[in-house]
């Protein structure tokens, strides 16, 4: 038996929980009594929102502080996704979210650096006010529901799962990305769109480690670098991010890690080999260093090149050598740079030959991390890749290849930055698919589930 209802979600993570909570808004502000239409969500898990019970570390890093247009530009660095999600970022802010979970009793902070989260540091505080939204919104909510192929015809879509066979005029898809595939997403939904015509841009990891083909030493695993600039080099193609590296015993981390993992994937996949290299004195030019160091040399002529390294300031401010913002080079690393710059361990600075002095400058400026071995896709926070976005209207959500078929949250082609941007996307995406689609209900353009048995 074919269970006919008027709007259909599939998937209960942060996008459909949001799309089937802004869709019963939308109805009710359009007055229409909540029995009239059903809403019913399909989730294969046994509860909702089991990513974000994990996220930020169990404590939710729920959204960012500032107006839309910063969350755009501050989390989204590629343009065509900043323009696709102006309009909903707009349209259920991070402002609408707060204030919704203020009403269900769940108090947020934002710390310094913008990042918002339940005073409590407790993401399930989040997930239960969800839950609750959600009864109150009258959501008939079915778990323990994969969904297993979805098919349109004539205007009518039609859903098999593993409960059994729902048909609709309007389905919202809110599956998920790839990573983290415990969590309930295997990329079902980019299988689905596939088959309804949509192109889909393969996934690939975003805030993931990356693990290099030689282990780092064990002298150096555990070792954090401040506000170092980290590059990735391929063929003749460089990109970097400024911030802090945490060296693992398979390769890199942290938050500059994360943040780059999106373009090293991209490009280890292009030219299949990629490497890593970190600036320790990212605010210095190398003719600046060089000048630095020779000043240095020239003061202390007996001093060991290893001492000065061991209380060097990493990533120190511009000209000068003095202040210490980030701390010092780590002592573990020193041995490393007097190798890789082929330095005898005991030379002083009044030793150094002119090669030698550039030697080291060249591994100051790019310590060699090692080369990309992977870019775990399915320990990456978020993937990227996707539903192609000009192939669905950013006011709506709705596909513009199928009607009546809405899709939202990370199953689209963006990836966001770490700071409570996903999930802000993930909800505003998921609002605005549900709004739409519910506003299309009320005004009659979808027959209603009793008008289609
Ligand atoms: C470890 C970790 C920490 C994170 N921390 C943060 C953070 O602090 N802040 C932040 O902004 N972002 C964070 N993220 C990212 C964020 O959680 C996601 O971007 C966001 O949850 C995406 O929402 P979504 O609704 O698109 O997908 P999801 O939340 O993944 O939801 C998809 C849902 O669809 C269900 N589903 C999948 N296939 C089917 C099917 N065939 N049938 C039925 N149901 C199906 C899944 O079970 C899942 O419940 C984190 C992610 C991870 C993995």
């Amino acid at each position: 038996m074919v269970q006919n209802v008027d709007l259909l979600i599939i998937g209960g993570g942060a996008s459909g929980m949001f799309a089937a909570l802004g869709a019963r808004d939308a109805l009710r502000k359009s007055l229409v009594p909540d029995h009239v239409f059903t809403i019913t969500l399909l989730e294969r898990n046994v509860r909702a929102g089991a990513k974000l019970r994990i996220s930020g570390g169990g404590k939710c890093n729920v959204t960012h502080e500032g107006e839309p247009g910063d969350l755009l530009l501050k989390g989204f660095f590629d343009k065509a996704e900043q323009r696709f999600l102006k309009h909903s970022l707009y349209s259920f802010t991070n402002r609408d979210l707060l204030f919704l979970l203020d009403r269900y009793g769940v108090k947020t902070a934002a710390r310094p650096d913008g990042k918002i989260f339940p005073v409590s540091e407790r993401a399930v505080d989040i997930l239960k006010a969800f839950e609750a939204m959600l009864l109150d919104s009258r959501i008939d909510m079915v778990y323990s529901c994969r969904v297993s192929a979805l098919k349109s015809d004539a205007g009518q879509l039609t859903v098999d799962s593993s409960r059994g066979l729902f048909s609709s005029s309007a389905v919202i898809l809110a599956v998920g990305g790839v990573s983290y595939a415990s969590t309930g997403t295997t990329g079902d939904g980019l299988a689905f769109a596939r088959k309804l015509g949509h192109s889909v841009t393969d996934p690939s990891a975003a805030l993931a480690p990356v693990v290099t083909k030689k282990t780092p030493p064990i002298d150096l695993a555990g070792i954090s670098l401040r506000s170092v600039t980290l590059f990735v080099s391929a063929a003749h193609e460089r990109r970097e991010r400024r911030g802090d590296v945490l060296i693992t015993h398979r390769g890199i981390t942290g938050p500059a890690v994360l943040s780059l993992s999106r373009q090293i994937a991209m490009l280890f996949r292009k030219y299949r080999s990629a490497e890593l290299f970190i600036d320790l004195f990212p605010d210095h030019a190398p003719l600046e260093l060089q000048e630095r160091l020779l000043l240095h040399a020239r003061k202390n002529g007996t001093q060991m090149v290893r001492k000065f390294l061991q209380s060097a300031p990493i990533a120190p401010l511009p000209g000068s050598f003095e202040s210490f913002p980030y701390g010092t080079i780590p002592t573990a690393l020193v041995p490393f740079i007097m190798q890789h710059a082929d330095l005898d361990p005991d030379v002083r600075w009044s030793e150094l030959k002119r090669e030698e002095r550039k030697s080291l400058l060249d591994v100051l400026k790019q310590f060699p991390i090692g080369v990309v071995k992977a870019v775990p896709l399915d320990e990456g926070e978020v993937s990227a890749g996707g539903i192609a976005l000009k192939e669905i209207n950013p006011k709506t959500m709705e596909s513009r290849l199928v009607a009546g078929l809405y899709c939202c949250g990370e199953l689209l082609d963006y990836a966001g930055e770490i700071g409570g941007f996903n999930l802000q996307a993930a909800f505003s995406t998921g609002w605005t698919a549900g709004k739409s689609a519910a506003e299309r209900l009320a005004e009659g353009k979808y027959p209603t589930a009793s008008s289609s048995h």
